[in-house]
């Protein structure tokens, strides 16, 4: 958790119109700035940016919002991402609080390899356009394989000379520890000598855009050393986490709404060269679910771009059944005999590529489909394994309905009971149900714990009707009355804010409703609000719900205090943080509440069908969870 006074140093440091001036060219009109808006195709400029006030608006689209409301949005990033974005852009040290020693230790061990990692991303750049060899050997063979020097930059190439221990000396006179060299993998353990030499370098970054590990590629015709390899896994590489490529892509990718998956780097450069930006590559390993995330971050659909021989694609069709079972749509294109994307692009260019993928794109299931019982024509007795094998694939797929579809199309073609596979299918995803049981019992324990009240129900009187969400919706009328015309940092006042960020059909108390409604048409009328007529209102039931609130309102705040460690020293400094921490429990409680109830109903249910539906829907709730935790920045205390 980065420290306030981080965070505050941050956002003062900011400034708006050069942040967004990093990505959009902004005119000076008057006292604001204006420019094509990046989040919608636009010909005649719509997109304001006021740096007076700090903030952005679009007229055609209604984006708007602050600085890391900005960052957040144009890089897809969450809201402690988009301040270490802001913090690496202006330099500002990230303090963090409540890390322990080890955490701090491990954050500053990673914080070293990641400025090795730039460093020795820098030498290479050098080498490869600065030095006789650089230029001689590893730019020629970037020229022979057409690369234009744009994509080059783009991509940061490099070179790493043919030198026992060049680059290694480099880094210790840049004060480096030969220790912390050998753990990035630069040098080697034994011989201490540069891990690269001799080959062109393709720097892999992460999603932010840190280099985290190398790729390279020998120049050398010896066929017994390994034409590509990578660096070793360290503290801040994880190769199941990394999609190379995806830094350049994401935008790219969502305003595609999808990606093309390819299986080299020098795939993914042709392609960004031929003007085809939506790609990335998981680069020799198979898909992994942590990339499918990734990936899942800016878009649900898939495109995989294979090179069509046989071995390769029954190679390939293990892996990704993944990125089924994650409810992505996924194609395949293949392309003819002996082509990979790179080659392809070069002879044909973009347009003749575009041609192709939108005339060769197929159903990745349906392809499966196709491609197994076109192997058992031949072999009759392998009809029984692939039947097998597609079943397991159907028992992935998380819509019913589209499972029914296929299953359907594959029995037709196989001449097989459709019912017998549907029972199988079935058979397996109980299986599969049982094994996951390990989840609902967790969620519930949590429920249990939320759900017990500080809420000292002898001193009040029943407002409540039994209500067990009580104290979220009661605080967030209370934020409402206290705070609602203050500002915030996003330049909404904390009415706006609640109107956006709470769903009225979910507040269950009667009362809590009716405020929140009366309060939300006034304001929507007038533009205003009043306070003060609440506690004069003529309705009985709101005047003295409202006298309660505020009368209790130091009771309720110690409570809170102790209960989620919420340190409030001056209420007016801190109503912010009232405000957001506010939402936050009543989106948790709401969340929790629904948690709940679709798990009761999982118990309950006979029909296999509507439970694996329900067990979806709980996958969902615990992904919105976590995203709810991870949003808010803080820790959920138990
Ligand atoms: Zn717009």
């Amino acid at each position: 958790m980065i420290a306030p006074d981080t965070i505050q140093q941050i956002l003062s440091v900011a400034r708006i119109e050069d942040v967004i001036g990093d990505f959009v060219s902004l005119k000076k009109r008057g006292v604001n700035y204006i420019g094509n808006c990046p989040f919608h195709e636009e010909k005649s400029p719509s997109f304001t940016v006021s740096a007076a006030k700090g903030i952005y608006k679009c007229f055609g689209c209604g984006k708007a919002g602050n600085v890391t409301k900005f960052v957040m949005e144009h890089e897809h990033l969450t809201y402690p991402e988009s301040l270490e974005w802001l913090a690496k852009k202006y330099n500002i040290a990230i303090a963090n609080v409540q890390l322990s020693p080890k955490q701090i230790e491990e954050q500053k061990s990673r914080e070293q390899l990641l400025s090795l990692n730039q460093l020795a991303k820098e030498y290479f750049v050098e080498q490869l356009w600065n030095t006789d060899e650089g230029k001689s050997i590893g730019m020629s063979y970037f020229k022979e394989r057409q690369l234009s020097e744009a994509v080059m930059k783009k991509f940061e190439l490099g070179y790493n000379p043919d030198s026992e221990q060049a680059f290694t000396n480099y880094g210790q006179e840049k004060g480096f520890t030969l220790e912390l060299l050998k753990s990035s993998g630069l040098t080697t353990q034994q011989r201490n000598a540069d891990f690269f030499r001799a080959r062109v370098i393709f720097p892999i970054h992460n999603v932010s855009g840190r280099v985290v590990a190398f790729g390279a590629r020998t120049l050398r015709k010896d066929k017994t050393v390994a034409k590509y390899f990578n660096s070793p896994e360290t503290e801040v590489y994880h190769k199941s986490k990394v999609l190379y490529g995806l830094y350049q892509a994401r935008n790219p990718i969502a305003k595609n709404d999808f990606c093309y998956l390819v299986e080299g780097y020098m795939d993914v450069i042709s392609l960004h060269q031929g003007g085809v930006e939506n790609v990335a590559a998981s680069s020799g390993t198979a898909l992994t679910i942590d990339q499918i995330r990734l990936i899942k971050r800016y878009t649900q659909n898939i495109v995989l771009l294979y090179d069509g021989d046989a071995a390769g694609i029954k190679a390939a069709l293990r892996g990704l059944e993944l990125i089924i079972e994650e409810g992505l749509n996924l194609k395949i294109v293949l392309l003819p005999d002996g082509e990979d994307p790179d080659s392809y692009m070069h002879k044909h260019g973009a347009q003749g590529f575009n041609e192709f993928v939108l005339k060769n794109a197929k159903d990745f299931i349906r392809f499966k489909i196709q491609f197994s019982i076109e192997e058992t024509k031949a072999d009759p007795y392998r009809k029984a394994a692939v039947t097998k094998d597609l079943i397991t694939m159907f028992g992935k797929i998380p819509d019913g309905f589209v499972r029914g579809e296929y299953i359907k199309e594959f029995c037709g073609l196989m001449q097989l009971s459709e019912e017998m596979v549907i029972r199988e299918v079935n058979n397996l995803m109980r299986t599969a149900l049982k094994k996951n049981a390990a989840i609902p019992s967790e969620d519930a324990s949590l429920l249990q714990q939320q759900s017990v009240s500080n809420f000292d129900q002898t001193t009040q009187p029943d407002f409540f009707h039994g209500n067990p969400d009580e104290e979220q919706e009661k605080n967030i009328i209370r934020i409402l009355l206290e705070w609602g015309s203050k500002t915030l940092s996003n330049n909404k006042t904390v009415a706006e804010f609640l109107f956006d960020e709470i769903e009225i059909s979910l507040i269950d108390n009667v009362v809590c409703a009716k405020i929140f409604n009366q309060f939300l048409q006034e304001f929507e009328q007038t533009n205003s609000f009043d306070s003060s007529s609440f506690i004069n209102s003529p309705d009985e039931e709101i005047s003295a719900f409202v006298a309660e609130l505020l009368k209790d309102q130091y009771l309720l705040s110690p409570n809170w205090e102790s209960k989620h460690q919420i340190f409030i020293k001056d209420r007016e400094m801190n109503f912010e943080e009232d405000v957001n921490s506010s939402v936050h429990h009543f989106k948790l409680k709401k969340l929790l509440k629904l948690i709940n109830q679709n798990l009761q109903k999982i118990k309950t249910e006979k029909n296999l069908e509507e439970e694996i539906q329900l067990q979806y829907i709980h996958l969902q709730l615990s992904v919105m969870k976590a995203d709810l935790a991870k949003a808010s920045g803080t820790v959920i205390r138990k």
